[in-house]
């Protein structure tokens, strides 16, 4: 009587830029993967059955900045509630550990959450540890060959190293790049790219930064509104920055609470440059207000004109392939991993807030509404409750 499942997605419409479809397609999952897509599966074995009829079936969106080294860095917040139950379920932690402390992000939040994490280990040994003491407040503990061997024992969840060049962050100014400059021989010597977090450096603009950057290295907070940003005095698009990216830098957003302005944003977009990723920064100062997760930052785009299938290509195709997991992770393609979530794409009314307390009202909104996880729905903390039928 043909093949059993253990999950069955019924009736829902199914957008997955990875594979062109934005369609009616019913899923099934089975062993933790995509068993099946079909216009209709009625009638097949499934221990589960979710009617989804009206909502749409994306795969686990990928968030390639988040902070959830809880109890440890003062900004860390759990995964599971705040990635995973809002239909993130991968997760990248960019940079809240270094190489003192990357055996323990590892072994109490990697290895214990639901959520599929991995990380950009932070070049500061010490990580983003302390609200009152910068990570690279003596530059001694940029240390390269303590993150290299860190690097060398968890390369499986190390994806690249992370550094902050913001001024209260690093060494005063005679310090000037040596952070980014210490990232890239670590990185360089490690094969991996740098994640680059760059307002408010000791440079003059973001030139200088861009110009230690290659090809896959990723520059964070693209669009954030202080010093060092992607536009010059005349509000255009620096020449470097399309030089960067013409060479492979990826431009992330990384909303964050500070580095997210609606007008940079605007201006950009204007300009034809709009991010490779959409990413949250989530962290505790920003949870609650003004990004709450990466589905309200996926929002703020679709209020900015960028098509739904485009928004949603840039928190799942396009961020698997810089994870180098792509047709594991990004797609509901038969045989990925099977990560799924469903949203209600809400219209209305909802006020959109960026970091300078600029305030958008958007139209249409995305709520998650299911989560699956290795083909199981997702039921921990905060899960998000859909009424259905087995
Ligand atoms: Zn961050």
């Amino acid at each position: 009587m043909g093949a059993s499942y253990e999950l069955v997605l019924r009736g829902g419409t199914l957008l997955d830029p990875a594979q062109g479809l934005y369609a009616p397609r019913d899923v099934a999952f089975a062993n933790g993967r995509v068993a099946a897509l079909a216009e209709s599966l009625a009638g097949v074995q499934a221990a589960e059955t979710v009617d989804v009829a009206g909502l749409l079936v994306t795969p686990g969106l990928i968030d390639l900045h988040v902070h959830v080294f809880e109890g440890v860095s003062h900004y860390g917040i759990p995964p599971d509630p705040t990635c995973l139950a809002h239909g993130v379920t991968t997760a990248v932690d960019a940079g809240s550990a270094g190489a003192d402390t990357f055996g323990g992000f590892r072994k109490y939040v990697i290895e214990a959450s639901a959520t599929r994490l991995l990380a950009h280990l932070n070049i500061s040994s010490m990580g983003m540890l302390s609200a009152t003491i910068g990570e690279l407040d003596e530059l001694k503990w940029a240390d390269v060959g303590r993150a290299l061997q860190t690097v060398e024992r968890h390369r499986d969840v190390i994806l690249g190293i992370k550094v902050r060049l913001t001024r209260g962050q690093v060494v005063g100014e005679g310090v000037g790049l040596a952070p980014l400059y210490r990232a890239r021989e670590a990185a360089d010597a490690a094969g991996l790219p740098i994640m680059v977090h760059p307002q408010d450096a000791y440079c003059p603009s973001l030139d200088e930064i861009l110009a230690v950057m290659k090809a896959g290295d990723i520059l964070t907070h693209t669009f954030h509104g202080r010093q060092h940003g992607i536009l010059d005095e005349a509000g255009k698009v620096r020449p470097a920055v399309r030089e960067a990216r013409e060479r492979g830098v990826i431009f992330d957003v990384g909303h964050g609470a500070g580095s997210f302005s609606w007008r940079v944003c605007e201006a950009a977009l204007a300009q034809s440059f709009p991010p490779e990723t959409i990413s949250s920064d989530l962290h505790i100062y920003n949870v609650n207000g003004p990004v709450f997760d990466l589905a309200t930052t996926v929002s703020k785009f679709l209020h900015l004109g960028m098509e739904l299938d485009e928004a949603l290509r840039k928190v799942t195709a396009v961020p698997a392939q810089v994870i180098n997991m792509a047709d594991e992770v990004g797609t509901l393609k038969v045989g990925a991993c099977g990560d799924a979530a469903v949203f209600a794409l809400e219209e209305g009314a909802f006020p959109l807030t960026d970091c300078q307390g600029e305030t958008r009202i958007g139209h249409r909104r995305l709520v998650p509404r299911l989560v699956v996880r290795g083909g199981r729905i997702y039921r921990g903390p905060e899960a998000p409750v859909l009424h259905y039928h087995h």
